[in-house]
């Protein structure tokens, strides 16, 4: 045959995660040429399906990336249907051999044409799971005509210890080569640019420190609660399902020093080094909250405890707020604060940079003017992806009156109005191409988890309740009195 063909299987091709995320970035890569010419995508899961049957649920979730119909044309419909004929849905148990041993000799009759075969498992099943289904994969399902690679998602344990087991459970049948551990934040085009900004743009470069940074603030929010899916999140809290691995990850990126290269290696070594530079993290530096439940306009918004699925009088954090500090060089001194929480007003992801006060007195409050605003980089992450800097300004016309405004780029009027990909996109071409770049590597991950395990086990072990807040409010009043302690306002406030 030409080329290399690809065998892609998703365990658990029955889920959420499947159905949402996973296949419409496969087919949006299928649609873009992305995908090697030759290829069979193997969906596998317990439930009794038909291929046709699950086509069908999974078509309601395809679209085509460009507007087809403002083109003029529709090979959407026809892109879709060559897409549905590489796919197969398999039936089995996670823990049967045999089961594998079925899925692999059918990817083998469909493989037989050709000499060279990659095949990538991605694991899309709970974590309970993790360990036999990538053993039988392993054992059973490995390719014979070439690379097999494994796409793990998180969790990824839930403290130092049980990540430790899953790692070495892992590393027994695959190894740290093989073995992809996605973290989808990583493959968001404003996270991938981060790199970029910092080090091919000399204005920023030596800004970039504790002599012009006051403070780094990471903020991601969403609109809603758990909404019936409590039982997995209540095992979790925030801090691991959100702060722990996205948002320290994104941390890592922000605050690393420049690479010796942009290879996979290089970067990761650059990521574990400042986390391993990170100071414990101390109770005092915490602010934790819980959701309420809320009336507003006749319509009741749900307390957490709410929840059905979430076990009763529940002390589990659905927000925290930290101060976490870098003890090297470049940063000594400078609060990284981040925060992260469920049911606030608005949905967001962002990194804000506030820098020093310009040194000197000549527009300063002394001479009688009004406050002059800090100078705030804001990399708005989702959505809306924007990159924004607010300055000072001169209000144009006579006299010395000085106003605030930004220098505001947004990717939706300088690129037009081309849909980015989505992170899953990007990350499982990245697994075909074997760059791991974008993945973490297992020190990566035991830094993390050495960083927010004692901080987590207090937190258990202590029965620290946290501040109850309405749904749909800006978070707990802590989170204010946490920044107000390090002279920082939040700036995602107004
Ligand atoms: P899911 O829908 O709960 O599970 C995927 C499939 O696994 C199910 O369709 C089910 O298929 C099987 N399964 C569920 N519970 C099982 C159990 N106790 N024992 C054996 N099999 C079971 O999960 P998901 O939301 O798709 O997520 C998949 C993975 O991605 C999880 O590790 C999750 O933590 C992670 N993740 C999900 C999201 C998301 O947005 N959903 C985001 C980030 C990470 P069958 O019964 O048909 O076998």
């Amino acid at each position: 045959g030409e080329g290399e063909m690809l065998s892609f299987v998703v365990f658990g091709a029955s889920g959420d995660l499947a159905k949402k995320k996973i296949y419409p970035a496969l087919f949006a890569l299928y649609y873009e040429g992305r995908l090697p010419k030759n290829f069979m995508i193997y969906g596998y899961a317990r439930s009794k399906m038909t291929t046709e049957a699950f086509k069908d649920k999974i078509a309601e979730s395809l679209t085509c990336r460009l507007d087809w119909s403002k083109q003029g044309g529709s090979d959407c419909a026809q892109k879709s249907e060559e897409f549905f004929d590489r796919c197969v849905y398999v039936a089995g148990q996670y823990d049967v051999a045999a089961d594998f041993k079925a899925l692999d000799a059918q990817m083998c009759e469909d493989e037989k044409h050709v000499s060279a075969v990659k095949r990538v498992f991605y694991l899309s099943i709970p974590p309970s799971i993790f360990v036999p289904v990538a053993q039988n994969a392993a054992r059973e399902c490995q390719c014979k005509k070439g690379d097999t690679r494994v796409i793990v998602e998180k969790p990824f344990g839930r403290d130092l210890t049980s990540s430790r087991e899953l790692t070495a459970a892992l590393a027994s049948e695959l190894s740290e080569e093989q073995t992809y551990r996605i973290d989808h934040y990583l493959g968001k085009e404003l996270i991938e640019n981060l790199t970029v900004m910092r080090f091919s743009n000399i204005m920023f470069q030596p800004l970039w420190n504790r002599n012009y940074i006051r403070n780094v603030q990471i903020n991601f929010s969403e609109d809603f609660g758990t909404e019936g899916r409590g039982g997995y999140f209540d095992h979790y809290g925030i801090i691991r399902d959100i702060m722990q691995n996205h948002l320290l990850q994104i941390l890592a990126l922000f605050a690393m020093e420049e690479p010796a290269s942009l290879n996979a290696e290089d970067i990761r070594d650059e990521k574990v080094k400042v986390i391993r530079c990170m100071r414990p993290i101390e109770m005092d530096n915490v602010a934790l909250g819980q959701y309420k439940g809320r009336l507003t306009d006749g319509r009741k918004y749900p307390a957490y405890l709410d929840d059905e699925t979430v076990p009763k009088g529940s002390l589990c954090p659905t927000f925290a707020a930290m101060a976490l500090f870098i003890d090297n060089a470049r940063w000594d001194g400078v609060p990284f604060l981040l925060k992260a929480g469920k049911a606030l007003h608005k949905r967001q992801a962002e990194i804000r940079v506030q820098f020093r006060h310009a040194p000197g007195n000549l527009y300063g409050e002394r001479q009688g003017r009004v406050e002059h605003v800090t100078n705030e980089l804001v990399i708005r992450i989702q959505p809306d992806e924007a990159i924004y800097l607010r300055i000072n300004n001169k209000v144009p016309g006579l006299g010395q009156r000085l106003d605030q405004t930004v220098l505001d780029l947004q990717y939706k009027s300088a690129y037009g109005q081309v849909q980015l990909p989505d992170a899953y996109e990007r990350l499982i071409l990245d697994v075909i191409n074997g760059d791991k770049r974008l993945f973490i590597r297992n020190d990566e991950l035991e830094a993390a988890w050495k960083l927010f395990t004692p901080l987590l086990d207090k937190i258990e072990q202590q029965k620290i309740a946290p501040e109850l807040y309405p749904y749909g409010s800006r978070g707990p009043i802590g989170a204010h009195y946490l920044a107000s302690r390090f002279n920082v306002r939040w700036g995602d406030t107004d």
